[in-house]
């Protein structure tokens, strides 16, 4: 096989697919701590999800109010429905004062208070003393908090001298037996094939929001690190579990942050009434985001939503001051001009839950190793693989996730990827030769796709699983349509097989990418339908209406689940409902209220 294509092999010590936020900060990490690093991008590395972060990242600095973080932490165990590891809650956010203030001196420009420290707003499930108080802990850069980190640490990566590989996509790992020993990725600007040797390979390729429909991220979110570890033969944990906004567009799926919410915004109904006062009580419009995504598709499915369909909700900020607007949320208004035709100073934006964010993923300790279960051990280490940022499941969000506690996790476990690096490895260390047949697995795939000469195009396929997953894995679920739903994708996956891939050429192939990208979307969006069916209660973003209640008893455990051909096999690993240190104690599973 890999006779037929020539490849140019690369040595390094460590290999970072991914220069969103959390493979930036895991780049210059390592190359600062002397490691020889490449960080392999499938698009320019400032155009990366991580830029359209809007609302902030969170860290208990208490600019703006009495802050600790062990508040932090505990609201973060909370919304996570106790399905986080509070081990790595623990080291999330202690370490999250340390890591905005490194930030700020990186150079991102955060917004100020009127004293020059930096801007901190309210965002959903954020409290302090345990739930009493609200707590004003989200940092921001206006409403383009992700645009500035990113940006900022792209030059960070830039002064550090980081080795970048741009638009280059990443195609599978390369295993030897249980060790991973690097990457097989494609340059899309010549063609060329490249073997990345390292000893870590890094997976920073962030979440798969386009296995639906309706999502915020970026076209090119199709969770390919996720799906390379499927097909290296190891599990994926927690996938049930999507995280739905409240707030993307009605019709375009844009989001409009949660920070809107933060600075007074909030919802009405058909009737005008601000229905969250009826869901929850104390922190009403600022509940955690499964809870108000949940409230909304309830109005809506009673027929209280608004617009001629009666199939969305209003979102005002309209009361505010046009100059707080301005100030705070220029992002928004213009978004909603743009995608609503709407003035957000007088009219309310239509909205709906749209899906956001990805619970699940690669299992990992926070020392950003991938982990698996393997003879009875829940947390044995795979040697020479990490994952990080939104591809990694740390689990630090558990079932749900806070608003701003994604930027901060990349940051965080980036950073910690950079050190256990520089732990296990001696820079400059010669590799063990590879097999010769290495590669072959990997590119018998490439080849077979680049060649499909089948009926079907890439794009109805993959609009057929949107589709499914839309309809069948959504706020709500039941046994039923999430069984049918797996039936459908099972079929649809099949018919992948007759896909067509019309351009041949190794070149700017935008084809075969996308046909690569949906082969490795349909690989999680079957992992994500069995997964929530197979869990038998509801918690944090996974809502089954035929199993309404959080079983602590049967389920609070991590799924693993591994697939082979179109089976998926599902097994647990145990939550750490244990902490790090001596300074804090763990929380113990209680209901949620709000
Ligand atoms: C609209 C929006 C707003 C958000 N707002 C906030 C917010 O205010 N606060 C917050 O905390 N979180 C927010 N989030 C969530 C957060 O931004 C993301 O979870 C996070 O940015 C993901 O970062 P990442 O580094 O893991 O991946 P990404 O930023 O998605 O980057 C992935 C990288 O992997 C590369 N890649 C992927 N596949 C391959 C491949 N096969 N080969 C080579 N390279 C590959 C890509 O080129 C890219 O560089 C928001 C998300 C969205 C969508």
């Amino acid at each position: 096989m890999t006779g037929s294509y020539k490849i140019i092999e690369h040595s390094y010590d460590v290999v970072v697919v991914g220069a969103g936020g959390a493979g930036l900060r895991a780049t210059f990490g390592m190359v600062e701590k002397g490691l020889k690093t490449a960080c392999i991008s499938k698009v320019f590395p400032t155009r990366s999800h991580t830029v359209a972060a809007q609302g902030g990242i969170s860290a208990a600095l208490g600019n703006m109010g009495e802050d600790d973080w062990r508040f932090h932490m505990y609201d973060t165990v909370k919304g996570s429905d106790w399905l986080g590891d509070q081990d790595a809650i623990e080291y999330m956010c202690r370490e999250a004062i340390p890591a905005v203030i490194e930030l700020e001196h990186y150079g991102v420009p955060f917004s100020r208070t009127p004293e020059g420290k930096i801007y901190q707003r309210a965002f959903g499930g954020m409290t302090t003393h345990f739930g009493k108080g609200q707590a004003q802990r989200t940092c921001a850069a206006a409403d383009l908090t992700g645009h500035a980190i990113l940006h900022t640490l792209y030059q960070q990566s830039l002064k550090h001298n980081a080795e970048f590989f741009v638009e280059y996509i990443a195609l599978d790992l390369i295993m030897e037996g249980e060790e991973c020993r690097g990457v097989l990725a494609w340059c899309l600007d010549d063609g060329s094939l490249h073997l990345f040797k390292g000893h870590m390979t890094v997976l920073a390729t962030g979440g798969y929001g386009r296995s639906y429909f309706s999502c915020t991220s970026a076209h090119t979110v199709t969770g390919d690190g996720n799906a390379m570890v499927l097909r290296a033969g190891l599990a994926l944990q927690d996938m049930e579990f999507v995280q739905f906004h409240p707030t993307g567009i009605y019709g375009s799926g844009c989001l409009i942050t949660e920070g809107v919410r933060g600075e007074g915004g909030y919802l009405t109904n058909s009737e005008g009434e601000r229905f969250m006062e009826r869901y929850a009580p104390s922190a009403k419009d600022l509940a955690s985001r499964d809870v108000v995504s949940r409230a909304m598709t309830v109005e809506i499915n009673e027929g209280r939503g608004v617009g001629p369909l009666k199939d969305h909700v209003y979102l005002h900020i309209e009361h505010l001051d046009p100059a707080i607007i301005h100030e705070r949320l220029p992002g928004i208004a213009e978004t909603s001009r743009i995608f609503a035709g709407v003035d957000v100073t007088k009219e309310p934006i239509p909205v709906l839950p749209t899906v956001h964010y990805n619970m699940g993923g690669i299992p990992t300790n926070y020392k950003a190793e991938v982990v698996t279960l393997k003879d009875g051990d829940p947390d044995k280490v795979i040697p020479g693989l990490m994952a990080i940022g939104e591809a990694a499941c740390v689990s630090v969000h558990g079932a749900n996730r806070l608003g701003s506690n994604s930027l901060l996790d990349l940051v965080v476990f980036g950073r910690s990827a950079a050190i256990r690096c520089a732990e296990l490895i001696k820079p400059g260390t010669a590799h063990k030769p590879l097999a010769n047949d290495a590669c072959d697995k990997a590119l018998e795939r490439f080849d077979k796709l680049r060649n499909a000469n089948g009926s079907r195009t890439t794009s109805e396929i993959r609009l057929d699983m949107q589709r499914v997953m839309q309809s069948k894995a959504a706020v709500f679920r039941t046994g039923s349509t999430l069984a049918e739903g797996l039936t459908q994708l099972k079929a649809i996956r099949e018919t992948f097989a007759d896909v067509n891939v019309a351009d041949k050429s190794m070149i700017w192939n935008t084809d075969l990418v996308e046909t690569l990208e949906l082969d490795n979307l349909m690989s999680q969006a079957v992992v994500t339908m069995a997964a929530a069916g197979n869990r038998t209660e509801s918690r944090g973003g996974h809502a089954r209406e035929d199993f309404s209640q959080r079983d602590d008893a049967n389920w609070l455990k991590h799924s693993l689940l591994w697939l082979n051909d179109n089976e998926v096999k599902i097994d647990y690993r145990p939550v750490h409902l244990y902490t790090l240190t001596d300074e804090v104690e763990a929380i113990p599973p209680k209901e949620r209220v709000y």
